[in-house]
């Protein structure tokens, strides 16, 4: 039986672990299909690159959308794609500007940070998980889920934004590269069924491919549902636990995957289609 994972960071973005720590820990829960999705980087994927890996891991990176609150765009594939890392190099090195431009907000609220700590921390692409994890070691706040919610959060006083690509721009772009598009958690951006569906008719429009239907925020709306809905579009279906570290609002590797009934026909389509790009 295949225990897919499509979703999760390591220490070249916002997650705990490394690559080749990822996968072994992956592979002790059962999972034995993964790919890595760091935020703005295929760091994390080039490091499992022609290795000899216990469980075939697909490259992936993960996009932050200009379009809406909470939009993001993973991407899948093994082509070079040197168009699509010189923009992520432009989108990681705008990270590292505007982590700094946080830590002069926090510091003028009164909760100064090492800039160099958060740097050394964030072995890739820096976010706010580690600059959560800095206010948390630091005693700010009593852990990194209240530095999101009283001040980093997209609300809070020390949040700036980071920059971000649009739908139609990431979308062509990640499939001129090789990369199959594929919408990330879709209850992050609505859970009305019909937003949801208008939004996928204009975004399969621009060459959206598919859709990550099992998701843990996408429970509140029915991970079966959005399945339906993209499948009906003839949308491909994917899922993923997002794991970052153990205790945050994301799941553990293959958390997912006993919900997702077609995962070895949905996996194989992606892979076909990655291959056909
Ligand atoms: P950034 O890309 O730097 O804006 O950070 C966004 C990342 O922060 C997301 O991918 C999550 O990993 C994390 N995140 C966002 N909101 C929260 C939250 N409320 N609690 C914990 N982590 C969060
Ligand atoms: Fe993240
Ligand atoms: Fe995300
Ligand atoms: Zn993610």
């Amino acid at each position: 039986m295949m225990i897919a994972d499509l979703h999760m960071h390591t220490t070249a973005s916002d997650g705990v672990m490394s690559p080749e720590a990822l996968v072994e820990y992956a592979v002790s829960r059962g999972v034995t299909h993964m790919a890595v999705t760091d935020h703005d980087t295929l760091a994390g994927a080039d490091a499992l690159r022609g290795r000899a890996t216990p469980i075939p891991v697909i490259p992936g990176v993960e996009l932050s959308m200009a379009d809406m609150h909470g939009l993001h765009l993973l991407g899948y594939g093994m082509a070079d794609a040197q168009e699509l890392r010189d923009t992520l190099e432009k989108l990681a090195r705008h990270r590292l500007t505007r982590a700094e431009q946080m830590v002069e907000k926090l510091d003028q609220l009164g909760f100064p940070i090492d800039y160099g700590a958060l740097a050394a921390q964030a072995k890739g692409t820096v976010g706010r998980p580690h600059i959560a994890r800095e206010m948390a070691k630091n005693g700010y706040v009593s852990n990194p889920e209240e530095a999101f919610r009283r001040y980093i959060g997209d609300n809070g006083p020390a949040y700036v934004a980071a920059r971000r690509l649009t739908m139609a721009e990431a979308i062509p772009l990640l499939r001129r590269s090789g990369f199959v598009p594929v919408l990330a958690h879709p209850a992050e951006v609505t859970q009305h069924h019909l937003t949801l569906r208008t939004l996928l008719d204009k975004w399969a429009g621009l060459g959206l491919m598919g859709v990550e239907a099992y998701h843990p925020a996408n429970q509140k709306m029915g991970c079966a549902n959005i399945d339906r809905m993209a499948r009906g579009m003839g949308l491909i279906v994917t899922g993923g636990s997002d794991y970052h570290m153990a205790g945050d609002r994301h799941g553990l590797p293959g958390c997912m995957a006993c919900r997702w009934p077609n995962c070895e026909a949905d996996v194989n389509r992606l892979l076909e289609a990655i291959h056909q790009l």
